[in-house]
């Protein structure tokens, strides 16, 4: 199946590298030695254009969870597109989709929309800094939030550039990004509040906001601890910090989303993917006090922020037919299938000698190559080994061989389009993939 250099995606990414650098407009797709392109998608399987069909175990970082071809999004976004695309006047699908988000997510009584995970992160920081009158913003080692270039600092960071343990480093990802703004950076290390309080107090002054993923995806779901997110919540209010969780990723979490779950409510909640249907989307949400940054009928205007694109209304209508059908029950549904995942995998690590984990929660599992959970940065870094991105393109390409799609990272994300049987065939494929794996390993 895969690599064969003689199909159509093979030739595809070859036109592709003449008018595209690297053949791509995502670095997140690395697939060697090509790419395979998409040709259609229905419920959980996806068939390139040389008609092998996948079970997607991506959904697009996570926006498809209800798969391909979902009959009422479809729908929804049919009649919204007949009515309008898009027009000056708002349309009244943007309070529906609001009320939705605010009916589920505890810590949020108001909404803003944005057209990507990255302009809502970038929109909550700048209303932490106009509610606060302060600059600084604190984010977790090794975080990832997107791509403002001044999130950016700190995510992948190696031994040669992460700095002392009690003092992490902020290197910026981009070569040329101003000192100036990565010094505006605190990095506090996940999970150790010792020092994360260290670091935080010795910053309190000109802090605006501390930035948490409570499931980091690029930590493979290690969570935060509850205490740890309370004393983080404890801080901000004794210091008059604004507190912003990213559940751009991690609000598939529950139907309450990360912060329901974990039990402890942000200031600023960042959102995106789940929130529109597989439509661009983003979304700053909040408590009232903290929304109020943005009301311009209230007084002179302190935030101010607009777009072409925001609350565009078919990303609206696509969202509203998204979560009318991620109910309570779906989301039953996905952890139940998520643990099913987990525990079969785990049996087959064993099974074939490998010294590997199936890390996660509810529909969200990361694949690692070490057996205890991690619990920061350092610790997966560390465990992963020297050869990890090797190690992980291999089972990559064992998973593709044998019509798993999952992320070149070891992710692997559900949809609610999945039945139970569709998990035990995902497990028979993952089973064949890692006996491979484990004779490449052991070769
Ligand atoms: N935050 C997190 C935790 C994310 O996973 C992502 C996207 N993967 C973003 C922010 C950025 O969202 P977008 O890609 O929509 O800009």
């Amino acid at each position: 199946m895969f690599p064969d250099p003689q199909s159509r995606s093979a030739q595809l990414f070859e036109r592709a590298r003449r008018v595209q650098p690297g053949a791509n407009t995502r670095h997140m797709i690395t697939f060697a030695p090509y790419i395979v392109y998409a040709d259609r998608g229905e419920g959980c399987r996806l068939t390139d254009v040389d008609g092998n069909v996948y079970i997607d175990w991506i959904n697009n970082f996570s926006t498809q969870i209800h798969g391909y071809a979902f009959a009422p999004i479809l729908e929804a976004v049919r009649a919204q597109i007949e009515r309008t695309i898009c027009c000056i006047l708002p349309d009244e699908s943007e309070i529906e989709l609001s009320e939705m988000i605010v009916e589920r997510m505890p810590g949020v009584d108001q909404v803003r929309f944005t057209n990507s995970g990255t302009e809502a992160m970038m929109v909550a920081i700048k209303a932490a800094r106009a509610l606060t009158g302060r600059s600084k913003v604190a984010k977790a080692e090794g975080g990832y939030h997107g791509q403002y270039d001044l999130m950016e600092a700190s995510f992948l960071p190696t031994p040669a550039n992460w700095g002392p343990a009690d003092r992490p480093a902020a290197p910026p990802l981009g070569v040329g990004t101003p000192r100036s703004l990565t010094d505006q950076v605190v990095v506090y290390p996940f999970n150790d509040w010792p020092t994360t309080e260290a670091l935080l107090e010795e910053s309190a002054a000109d802090l605006a906001a501390v930035v948490i993923d409570p499931y980091p995806a690029r930590l493979g779901f290690s969570p935060a601890d509850r205490a740890y997110l309370d004393a983080l919540k404890a801080f901000c209010r004794r210091r008059g910090v604004v507190l912003i969780f990213d559940e751009v990723f991690c609000n598939r979490a529950g139907y309450h989303g990360a912060q329901g779950r974990a039990g402890v409510t942000p200031d600023l909640t960042v959102m995106g993917k789940i929130i529109g249907g597989g439509f661009p989307i983003g979304a700053v949400g909040g408590t009232r006090e903290a929304m109020a940054v943005f009301d311009n009928l209230a007084g002179p205007l302190r935030m101010s922020h607009s777009g072409t694109f925001t609350a565009n209304p078919v990303s609206m209508a696509a969202g509203i037919a998204a979560l009318k059908h991620l109910t309570p029950e779906v989301f039953q549904r996905l952890e139940r299938q998520g643990d099913r995942l987990r525990s079969g995998l785990t049996a087959q690590f064993r099974r074939e000698g490998l010294v590997m984990r199936a890390n996660g929660l509810a529909s969200m599992t990361s694949l690692q190559f070490f057996a205890e959970p991690a619990r920061d940065y350092r610790e997966f870094y560390t465990r992963s080994g020297p050869d990890y991105l090797q190690r992980m393109q291999s089972l990559h390409r064992s998973f593709l061989s044998e019509g798993v799609l999952m992320a070149t990272r070891g992710m692997m994300i559900g949809s609610a389009a999945m039945t139970d049987a569709d998990i035990e065939e995902t497990l028979d494929r993952c089973g064949r993939a890692l006996a491979a794996f484990a004779g490449q390993t052991a070769a």
